[in-house]
């Protein structure tokens, strides 16, 4: 797969927004002795133009939570804010790209139209002009399946189209549910570059949900961790190693290698 960069926006790449504050939420499924408690209280606070990664075993609330966030559920108690404005609906500069990413597609649209619609419901509108379906397309190694239909590709070129067509959008926080789940791992390396770039370039808030530690780790500027069952947030590591990351060097260094023992600890034990 080839994938190529995306060219340095117009405006300047200092962070635009993105300020999350969760308080105190809560959300469980269901109704009476039935219920399942997905969140119980969850406290956190996601600095504008970071990037964090959310890891935690199968049913801890990963999925809820960035649904939440996203303004597509409601909590049953507590309070989310994005730059100080309550959710209360999918906010406006906020794009979230489904674990079940053929949700994020139209499936009458080629993979061109489909990013040619995120252009056109593009948030900041930063970046415009000719060709720029393209370059998003090249951006995830898809430049040669312009034409095809969603359902005519494989699961993993559906999610790199599910990622083209929310980066196209120009968002201000961009929020992905195991975005690289059907990805070969070669090109799984490429695309967490090829984001770490854009994220650069752009100044987006990321919040990435991942079931790979070490995915977590070579990504984020923060790991949170939440605890099995719905219990909440059980850790919160910040991760320093230095940027730009790189596959080789930074997944054999020692700083790395510490967090990763850590955090395998954390959820294995
Ligand atoms: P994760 O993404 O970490 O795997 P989810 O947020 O999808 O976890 O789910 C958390 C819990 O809530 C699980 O027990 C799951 O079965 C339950 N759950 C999630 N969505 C629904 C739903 N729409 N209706 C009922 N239960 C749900
Ligand atoms: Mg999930």
């Amino acid at each position: 797969m080839h994938i190529a960069p995306i060219a340095a926006a117009s405006a300047s790449a200092t962070a635009r927004g993105g300020h999350v504050e969760i308080e105190a939420v809560t959300k469980s499924y269901g109704t009476g002795g039935k219920a399942v408690a997905a969140l119980r209280p969850v406290s956190l606070a996601i600095e504008p133009g970071s990037f964090v990664t959310i890891v935690g075993r199968s049913g801890c609330g990963k999925s809820t939570l960035l649904r939440l966030i996203a303004g597509l559920a409601r909590p049953d108690g507590g309070l989310i804010r994005i730059d100080g404005a309550p959710v209360e609906g999918p906010p406006d500069g906020v794009r979230y790209v489904f674990q079940d990413y053929g949700q994020s597609l139209l499936p009458w649209k080629s993979a061109r139209a489909n990013v040619a619609f995120g252009l056109r419901h593009a948030h900041g509108g930063r970046r415009a002009g000719a060709g720029l379906e393209a370059e998003y397309l090249r951006a995830v190694g898809l430049e040669a399946a312009a034409d095809r239909y969603p359902w005519q590709m494989s699961g993993g070129m559906q999610q790199r189209l599910a990622i083209a067509r929310a980066l196209a959008s120009d968002p201000e926080l961009l929020l992905l549910d195991e975005p690289f789940s059907a990805v070969d791992a070669l090109s799984r390396a490429q695309l967490q570059d090829m984001l770490l770039g854009i994220w650069r370039e752009l100044g987006v808030t990321i919040v990435l949900v991942t079931h790979d530690i070490e995915e977590a780790i070579y990504l984020a500027d923060r790991v949170i961790v939440l605890a099995p069952g719905g219990a909440g947030v059980q850790a919160d590591v910040r991760i320093g190693l230095p940027r730009p990351r790189r596959q080789v060097e930074t997944r054999e260094s020692a700083e790395y290698l510490a967090h990763r023992r850590e955090l395998l600890r954390l959820v294995l034990e």
